[in-house]
């Protein structure tokens, strides 16, 4: 059994008629940071909530290494917490920001010295501890923040948006420090994000949530390759999404597009539910090469430049849908618009899923 996992089961949470929670389940490792990821609206804070203690359940459970905190008031479930607007205390000095949990727990002063000062290198915060928050740069504040919820040596960490206060290009060079900080603590942490950079930047493992459950927990990469859903297609990268059915061809298990070409498939587990393929469009090649065992004849429309990428928008010579493939702006074969080209794509690279 992990020390301080943390484990959500089926939990439930309605505001009025509406389950702004509605039977999600999520776990994070001991020490791994998972990433709560998902558009605006499908319950991520709600289930921060949930976890932190703000909110009561409805249904379902939370345990922190095996304990169940469900019952527990939010100051003894044993979180740290960082929230979207750093909620410091303004009046109080860098320090005292960071001390103000020890000192509520009764830690003596010696030992609150001592981890303050150790939080203080690890988050580059030294030589601050007597300017007050609104002294310092959000990237700054942003640290006092994840220090103080640090200071408690929590369990548990939870980060509601962290960066989402920072402009563009802090965050990135924020992202990675925040993931080295993290890194260096080895806390359990759950980050809420609606951002998928930040998630794939901070995260060991997303957990994708939408319309109040998780759809998907896996690595960035399981996610990006393995789509569980239509939704997690579209939602983490591109996508090309061709609406139609299963069949049984000749050479094998085939998926018939509703514009009406045959796409070969390796047969998918859970056959039944599949109506439709999602293919990311960067394995679409644009010129089929001889073992392409599904070939799409197509009209360049346009190449548009990218910087490093050309999109070429290509038109389907059946059904007329227009797709738009990435090629490599130094490619040596670059088509003009107008141009006859047959598109090819391998049956690995097909998903056929359900259309959530
Ligand atoms: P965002 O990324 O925009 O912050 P979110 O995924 O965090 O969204 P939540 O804040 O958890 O979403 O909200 C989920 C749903 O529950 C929304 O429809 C929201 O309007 C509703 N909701 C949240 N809190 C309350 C509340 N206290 N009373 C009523 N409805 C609420």
């Amino acid at each position: 059994m992990n020390s301080s996992g943390l484990d959500v089961v089926n939990v439930v949470k309605r505001f009025g008629d509406h389950a702004a929670v509605d039977g999600a389940s999520l776990s994070v490792k001991d020490g791994e940071i998972v990433a709560l990821l998902g558009p605006s609206g499908c319950g991520k804070t709600t289930t921060l909530r949930l976890i932190a203690g703000f909110e009561a359940l409805d249904a379902g459970t939370i345990a922190i290494g095996g304990a169940d905190i469900a019952k527990l008031p939010p100051y003894r479930r044993d979180i740290g917490l960082v929230f979207q607007d750093y909620a410091l205390f303004p009046h109080l000095t860098v320090a005292d920001n960071i001390n103000y949990g020890m000192k509520q727990r009764g830690i003596s002063k010696i030992k609150r010295d001592s981890r303050r000062r150790e939080l203080m290198r690890l988050t580059r915060l030294e030589g601050f501890d007597e300017r007050r928050p609104l002294a310092l740069s959000g990237g700054q504040q942003q640290r006092v923040a994840l220090a103080r919820a640090l200071a408690i040596s929590p369990k548990l960490l939870l980060l509601d948006e962290p960066l989402s206060n920072l402009d563009a290009k802090l965050r990135e060079t924020l992202r990675i420090e925040l993931r080295e900080i993290l890194r260096g603590v080895g806390t359990t942490t759950l980050v809420v994000t609606h951002d998928q950079t930040e998630a794939i930047g901070l995260a060991d493992r997303i957990a994708l949530m939408n319309r109040g459950r998780i759809v998907q927990i896996g690595t960035a990469r399981e996610i990006y390759e393995e789509p569980a859903t239509r939704f997690v297609a579209e939602f983490i990268g591109r996508s090309i999404w061709f609406p139609g059915h299963l069949k049984q061809g000749t050479h094998g298990a085939e998926f018939l597009t509703d514009d009406g070409f045959a796409l070969r498939i390796n047969a998918p587990a859970n056959a039944r539910a599949v109506n439709g393929l999602s293919i990311r469009p960067e394995h679409v090649r644009l010129s089929a090469r001889p073992n392409d065992v599904s070939r799409i004849p197509a009209t360049v429309m346009s190449v548009e430049f990218f910087g490093a990428e050309l999109i070429v928008a290509c038109r389907l010579n059946s059904g007329g849908r227009v797709i738009r493939i990435p090629i490599r702006t130094d490619d040596e074969a670059i088509p003009v618009a107008g141009a006859s080209v047959e598109l090819g794509i391998s049956p690995d690279r097909c998903k056929v899923v359900a259309d959530d």
